[in-house]
């Protein structure tokens, strides 16, 4: 057997990014002896940002790897479920009525001659429904307020996949506690410097005159980057030409008297970006996600209230500068920079915690090699560079397809695809024909494919014009077999409410 040598970690920083990291690599590391020492540190003076309350349905599986109860963790975290997210406003409004539609984390690929999304535009039924309620489980599932589980559903598992809403500062608690059971030592304390040499740091210093010193420090402050800011000059690449968004205010308010949490986000156009809301079973989070070129804060604040009505008791308002793009590298010497130290693309997606998610994996696979050196730096940013540009493009595509012309943002909103070359090329494509798993063959995206493409290529009408006439017999009868589904879906799983309550008593 060949035995690892003893190594240390420092990571500096405790919001999720930190403990999300340290609980991972304690329990990829450490779960039979003591391989990796692995210590936290924490700033009891500078909070974390307390925001990012939606996840993807992948972190599910990080969640139940780390061993964690799920019905705890909701629990803790006043956390409700997401099976998608519901965009509204994104286009002008369609004969009086505002538009929407829906991006579940399903796929189903019913369909045997032809997939399902062409036999479903070679139908009447684009006439009479939304795409996505013509081809997935969960557009239905909401439709009539139920979540994505039964009574019996096992833990982390549901009966179309989904993510949480949860709250985040609950959140970091939570799994620090269990981090800190799991071994991993605590430290509160700032930093206030660190001794570099090369591109290596050897220690870093509190302001209390305590030093640390270890093999590898990951950086998880947040916005700052403290520590990757201090071995690589220069090392940002912005990504506010295609997304100019820089800006949020973030607003709590409570749920009204016999309001229910829904099972999924919503993203609504405002005037000048986009406003998110999130249930949780206490209370909703929400925010407006704006050019701060284009609107003050008073403004976005007043435009966000507003939107949420005059009866809305507001809990709590925070306004954050957002530093959009990531690394050039993310990992320098012995530094490796994660969370939004490593990178930020705006949260329409809700991918923050999936992006900490992946680079854990990442930092575990790279960081088991006996010696890593600079190929395993350099394979490491090149696969993080890789997932912000591929989510990058995948963002873009939400706002390029837009036929709004009320504000100069929107008016400039279809350009932001000049930034991303290859989906500006695709699109032409995809005019013609349906997106498929091989256009994406090498990408990186690896919780986007051709199916949550397709979501918004034709929630946002980019539809191909197909010159087929498809077997009708073979699409009546998947588009039954599609409805009977959705029927039983319904009949097996719970109201989303009843689900929740009864978790929490
Ligand atoms: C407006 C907005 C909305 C978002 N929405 C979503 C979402 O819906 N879903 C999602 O997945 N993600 C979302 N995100 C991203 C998400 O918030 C972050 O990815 C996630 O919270 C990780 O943050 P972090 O741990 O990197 O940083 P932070 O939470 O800022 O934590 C930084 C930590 O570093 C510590 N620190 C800083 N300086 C020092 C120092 N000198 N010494 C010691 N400690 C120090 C602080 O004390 C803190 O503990 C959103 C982000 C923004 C800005």
């Amino acid at each position: 057997m060949v035995e690892m040598a003893k190594k240390s970690m420092v990571i500096v920083g405790g919001g999720s990014a930190g403990w999300m990291t340290a609980i991972y690599l304690n329990r990829l590391f450490n779960h039979t002896e003591k391989n990796f020492d692995i210590t936290v540190i924490e700033s009891p003076d500078i909070g974390i940002i307390g925001v990012g309350e939606a996840t993807v349905h992948s972190v599910r599986f990080f969640f139940a790897a780390m061993g964690l109860d799920e019905a705890e963790l909701m629990r803790e975290t006043n956390a409700t479920f997401k099976t998608g997210i519901m965009f509204r406003n994104w286009m002008k409004p369609v004969a009086g009525e505002t538009h929407e539609y829906f991006h579940p984390f399903e796929h189903q690929r019913l369909g045997r001659v032809l997939d399902i999304s062409s036999l479903w535009f070679l139908s009447d039924r684009p006439t009479r429904e939304r795409y996505d309620e013509g081809v997935c489980l969960s557009a239905e599932l909401i439709k009539h307020g139920h979540g994505p589980k039964g009574a019996n559903s096992p833990a982390y598992q549901g009966v179309v996949p989904y993510g949480y809403h949860i709250d985040a500062m609950l959140l970091a608690r939570y799994l620090r506690k269990k981090a800190v059971e799991a071994g991993v030592k605590h430290v509160e304390a700032t930093i206030a410097d660190a001794t570099v040499e090369g591109e290596n740091i050897t220690a870093v210093h509190t302001t209390e005159g305590e030093s640390f010193t270890a093999d590898f420090f990951v950086d998880c402050t947040g916005f700052r980057g403290l520590l990757i800011d201090k071995v690589r000059a220069d090392n940002w690449d912005s990504f506010e030409d295609a997304l100019p968004c820089n800006r949020a205010v973030a607003l709590q308010r409570e749920l009204e008297e016999g309001e229910a949490p829904n099972p999924y986000t919503v993203a609504t156009a405002l005037s000048n970006g986009w406003a998110w809301q999130i249930d949780l079973v206490n209370r909703q989070g929400t925010g407006y996600v704006y050019d701060g070129n284009r609107m003050s804060e008073d403004e976005a604040e007043a435009e966000l209230r507003a939107f949420l009505g005059p009866e809305s008791k507001v809990l709590k308002c925070t306004h954050l500068k957002m530093k959009v793009g990531c690394r050039k590298e993310f990992w320098v010497g012995n530094v490796l920079a994660t969370g939004l130290a490593g990178g930020f693309i705006e949260p329409l997606e809700s991918t923050g915690l999936h992006l900490i998610n992946l680079a854990a994996g990442l930092m575990g696979t790279h960081l088991a090699a006996e010696q890593p050196g600079q190929d395993n730096r350099d394979s490491f940013n090149r696969l993080m560079r890789g997932f912000y540009q591929d989510l990058k493009q995948f963002i873009v595509l939400h706002y390029c397809l837009t036929n709004r012309d009320d504000s100069e943002f929107w008016r400039a909103a279809p350009a932001t695809v000049e930034h991303t070359p290859w989906l500006n090329a695709q699109l032409e494509i995809w005019k013609h024909k349906v997106c498929e798993y091989h256009d994406l063959a090498g990408a990186f995206s690896t919780t986007f494919t051709d199916e949550n493409y397709r979501y918004i290529l034709y929630g946002m009408q980019h539809v191909p014009k197909l010159g087929l006439v498809a077997d009708q017999t073979e699409s009546n009868r998947m588009f039954a077999e599609l409805a009977r589904m959705q029927e039983n879906a319904c009949k097996i799983t719970m109201p989303h409410a009843d689900y929740l309550a009864r978790m929490n008593t």
